[in-house]
């Protein structure tokens, strides 16, 4: 497949008759992957004449919708329901539905949830305003799914969320077949894009201020099979080294099963990759590995751990656990817990088992009582829990570079704070000193940890010395960005910042 620019025409719909244009708000649901495509499809509304409202209270609300999660259907429609009525008191306004539950779900949608407008799926995001167009001039519900991929999503207008780090991605769809997984059944096989474009478009994200990038894809460490070079990611990784400004460099997810050590040699030997991984585990039971369709067993498991440790001391490691996976004996479970003990992981999101229709796992044996699953799962959120405090607080008195974001203190207004992460991605609030400067988001302050609590670090100033402010780049371009729309460039004043974590729950206590 090769890249062109997707061109989006304007569209008559993006207005109304007095010519002024219509708002849009996308509400997103799930993934990081999700996230990133919701980018793209505002970016899609804005090429064709719609404006961005600030809150949902807008002429056409898109769900990007996710079918991982548990109920998820359950949830959308009832989340429809509500919108029927919110629809009857707003006149023109459109409903749009997209995403994995919408590639599942097809036009039932429309069947049980006639207030929609269209429905569209995870290979066609560009069609939305053609399809909004048309559902209004033909002023009846339009749904266009694709089953395969025709244009690659990244060549869409992209309306990015943050000045100072970006989502770039490197594939799409997976060919491994997890029997838990509902994605390779809606996202497709995998497409790799050429190394040339990734490339070319970490780049314009650099030009245009970011000085982190994280690239994306459903199994990073198959990137390359397509085109025939297994080699192919770590290649990248080296050649992220090279781009110019580009200071931080993160990768989601790879795969146990395919993780090989000229990774770990290309992430150690390259600077600006952060010392930072995140390597899903899902069961330590090699059985249940097994029934899981994951090729790989604790042991190589562990032993990646070890390879990466001992090239990156200090690294930090995160996880993905499902708790309860059909047939999961609590001798299985143990096994888990072994090897969460023995991979001392930052942190670890976890997930209760439980049936999604549609995967080979739904429809096995020996399902596990809700209550058993919840049983096992406090256990290993009470280790973990443990172990990410435990590895927080080896970090006090140590200096992190934090670089400063937005939106990621939820009580920064009432402690005074300002929040980032560090260079292995830990989440830090750090005072600002009276009389200090105050970082802009994008720049990167130099501050000492104080104390370590499950899921944050904090770096308190206790001798009220001035910030180590180093002002970058992304910081100006923060700047620019909220002078053109007005803002007043402010520290406290947030532009929708890109979440960077994973969904559900991550252990720790709450900040
Ligand atoms: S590798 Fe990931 S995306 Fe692919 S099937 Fe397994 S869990 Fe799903």
């Amino acid at each position: 497949m090769t890249e062109t620019a997707t061109r989006i025409a304007p569209s008559s719909a993006a207005f109304n008759a007095d010519g002024s244009q219509r708002s849009f708000f996308v509400r997103t649901l799930g993934c990081q992957m999700n996230v990133h495509d919701s980018e793209r499809i505002s970016g899609s509304l804005l090429a064709a004449g719609y404006v961005e409202a600030a809150t949902e209270d807008a002429d056409v609300l898109v769900i990007n919708t996710c079918a991982v999660r548990e109920n998820a259907a359950t949830k959308l429609y009832g989340n429809l329901g509500h919108l029927a009525s919110v629809k009857r008191q707003h006149e023109g306004m459109q409903i749009a539905v997209g995403g994995c539950l919408a590639q599942m779900e097809q036009d039932e949608i429309v069947r049980k949830a006639p207030q929609v407008d269209v429905v569209f799926g995870t290979h066609n995001m560009g069609s939305l305003p053609v399809l909004l167009e048309r559902a209004r001039h033909n002023e009846e519900a339009q749904v266009e799914l694709l089953e395969s991929l025709e244009t690659f999503p990244s060549t869409l207008p992209t309306k990015r969320d943050s000045t100072y780090s970006g989502w770039v991605s490197i594939s799409v769809g997976c060919n491994n077949t997890c029997t838990f997984c509902i994605v390779p059944s809606l996202r497709g096989k995998e497409k790799d894009r050429r190394p040339g474009d990734i490339l070319a478009e970490v780049r314009a994200l650099v030009d245009q201020g970011a000085i982190e990038v994280t690239l994306l894809g459903q199994n990073v460490n198959s990137y390359g099979v397509e085109f025939g070079d297994k080699l192919a990611f770590g290649k990248l990784l080296r050649a992220c080294g090279e781009i110019d400004g580009l200071e931080r460099v993160r990768f989601t997810s790879p795969h146990p099963a395919a993780f090989t050590d000229d990774v770990i040699d290309a992430m150690a030997e390259t600077p600006n990759v952060m010392p930072q991984l995140h390597m899903p585990l899902q069961s330590g039971s090699d059985r249940i590995l097994r029934e899981m369709r994951r090729s790989y067993r604790s042991k190589k498991f562990l032993g990646i751990l070890e390879r990466v440790r001992e090239r990156m001391p200090h690294a930090a490691i995160s996880t993905d656990i499902i708790v309860g996976f059909p047939g999961e004996t609590e001798e299985d479970f143990q096994e888990t817990m072994r090897v969460v003990e023995a991979s001392r992981f930052a942190n670890a999101f976890t997930f209760q088992y439980s049936i999604r229709d549609g995967t080979p796992a739904a429809t096995m044996a020996d399902q596990v009582p809700k209550e058993v699953v919840q049983e096992r799962f406090e256990r290993l959120v009470e280790l973990q829990h443990r172990i990410s405090l435990e590895e927080n607080e080896q970090l006090v008195g140590t200096r992190q570079q934090v670089l400063v974001s937005v939106d990621e203190g939820k009580k920064d207004g009432a402690t005074h704070r300002l929040t980032g992460r560090a260079e292995d991605n830990r989440l830090v609030h750090f005072a600002v000193p009276e009389g200090s400067e105050t970082p802009r988001p994008g720049d990167v302050v130099d501050v000492e940890i104080t104390r370590g609590a499950p899921s944050y670090l904090l770096a308190d100033a206790p001798d009220g010395a001035p910030l180590r402010i180093r002002r970058t780049r992304a910081g100006d371009a923060w700047d620019a960005a909220q002078a053109a729309s007005c803002g007043t460039g402010s520290a406290d004043t947030a532009v929708g910042a890109v979440n960077l974590g994973l969904p559900t729950l991550r252990i720790g206590a709450p900040q």
